[in-house]
Parts: structure tokens; sequence; C-alpha cells
């Protein structure tokens, strides 16, 4: 597998953000890292990302009751503990360890993402990508990869597992047909390891660094907190892990550059769409 890839005109940092504690749903609580918080509202086409992480299940076993989504997709990768959901189509499950859903909400559905008591420790990954307008009433659906089915690109000093998207060394997640093009790697470097990796330079991108430490052409980003950069213009990143090593998602996608209304769990283009999904949220059309 090539590992020498070279980037010609690597990325910088140009927003780094350890986004803001707060809670959600029945009192869980989580670091907001992108959307609503005033340094980063957003990334078209990435509305949100929320870092879950907590020893002390009294912070989040309140978990998310009945709730609803339209007009976006949300992606829920779980490291450790366990998240079952149900939803208003009787459509129930259970997200592991490692596994990743895909859910596409589309014209609308209504769940419930609840903890399961396990070990004690939960840590997780909610990101929300938005649909372009083409797409927003589109059927809802799911794509569920467990942990073992995750396909895994190793390099010398590094592993990436690959949820969406495809690596510079060919390796392709399994999650298909997202509008956004979006490519998601949770990347495991080891001690000081360089690694570099092209990004189509039309695309938005950010990585999250959630173990370790790493550098960024002079800007160094930590897990402890959680640390959320976002990649400014060039056309790959190119990075070093520190001394014990680093772990990172790393996120790209293409922009739509269409208009956005957001109200709480409705994204759509316009406010008028955002008072239909209300009012077909209100009647029971979901
Ligand atoms: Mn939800």
């Amino acid at each position: 597998m090539k590992s020498d890839l070279t980037v010609a005109h690597p990325r910088p940092v140009i927003l780094k953000t350890a986004g803001h504690l707060t809670s959600d749903g029945a009192g869980v609580k989580m670091r907001r890292m992108m959307g609503g918080v005033p340094e980063l509202r957003m990334l078209d086409p990435f509305l949100m990302l929320d870092w879950f992480g907590s020893d002390n299940p009294d912070e989040y076993m309140g978990g998310f009751p009945d709730h609803p989504h339209r007009g976006f997709e949300t992606v829920t990768y779980m490291l450790d503990g366990k998240i079952r959901h149900r939803d208003n189509t009787g459509r129930e499950g259970v997200i592991e360890a490692g596994d990743v859903q895909w859910m596409t909400a589309g014209r609308g559905i209504i769940h419930s993402e609840m903890p399961e008591r396990v070990e004690g420790r939960m840590r997780g990954f909610q990101l929300w990508v938005n649909l372009p307008a083409r797409l927003k009433m589109t059927p809802p659906h799911y794509q569920e990869i467990v942990a073992a089915n995750i396909p895994v690109e190793e390099r010398t000093s590094a592993r990436i597992k690959v949820i969406a998207g495809r690596t510079a060394g060919g390796v392709e997640g399994l999650v298909q047909a997202i509008a956004a093009e979006v490519s998601y790697f949770d990347v495991d470097l080891a001690p000081n390891a360089l690694f570099s990796e092209p990004l189509r330079s039309s695309q938005a991108a950010f990585i999250v660094v959630f173990g370790g430490d790493l550098t960024i052409a002079g800007s160094k980003l930590t897990a402890n907190p959680v640390t959320l950069a976002v990649l400014g213009p060039g056309n790959g990143l190119m990075l070093k892990a520190g001394n014990e090593g680093a772990r990172f998602l790393l996120i790209a996608g293409t922009p739509f550059n269409e208009p956005v209304a957001w109200h709480g769990p409705f994204v759509m283009n316009h406010d008028a769409e955002i008072m239909q999904a209300f009012e077909d949220y209100n009647r029971g059309r979901f």
C-alpha cells in the first residue's frame, strides 16, 4: 500500500475549537463541536457535530426520547457504550461500540436514541450532514455498518477505518449514495507518525482529535479537550502525531451552496418549508 503520498498544497488549520459543554435530549451532557456554536455555526455541507464522552451514566442515561428530524442525515459513530434506537415505522436496533448508523431522515422520522446500561463509559460522535433541496423529502432510510464490517486501510504507522468515501490507497467505505460525497475516516496513528491524504480542493474538511495529539503546519491539536480543526484551502492533509500517537476523525464533503433554513430538528432551504415541517409533524404526517 502506497504510504508516501505527497500533498503539493497542504491545508492549514484556519479555526480550532473545543466546542461548548451543553446538554440535549433528557439532560445528556455533551460537547457540541459544530452547529449553533458562535465560532462554527455550520460548515456546508455539515450542520452539527456532537461529542459524547463520559464515564458517568448519570450524565447520559436520560438519552434522547422521541423527537423528529427532517431534511438531513444523522451519522452516529459509537466508540464505547450502546444506544438503542426506535422509530415511528417500528424499526429498532442497537448501535454498539465501533458501529456506524447513517440515517437519512429525508421527509421525516420520529425516533428515540437511548443508551443501554453497560460498563459505564460512553463515547461517540453524532454528525449531521445536510441534504440538497432535491433530496430533502426523500423517503427515510438507514445504512448500518457493524464494527467488524468497516473497511480498514493499514499503512506502516497508520490504521484508517473507512466509514464513508475512498482513501488515496483505494479503500472504500460501505456507506453509499451520500449527496455530499462525504469522506469519513477514523485514523489511528503511531507515535510521531507522519500522515498525508489528498482531499479535493472543492471540499470542506475538518478533523477532530480525540486521542493523543498532533501537529498540522505548526498548529498543535490535542485530545484533552477533544478539539475540532477546520482546514483551509489546499489539496490535502499533512500532519504529524505526537509522542503518544494520535487518533482523529477526518471528515470532508462537497458544499451544496444552497440557502439553509434551520429550526431545531428541521433543516430545509426556506422558512415556509420549516413552517410546513412543524405543521406536518403536529398533524402526525411524519
Ligand atoms: Mn435523533
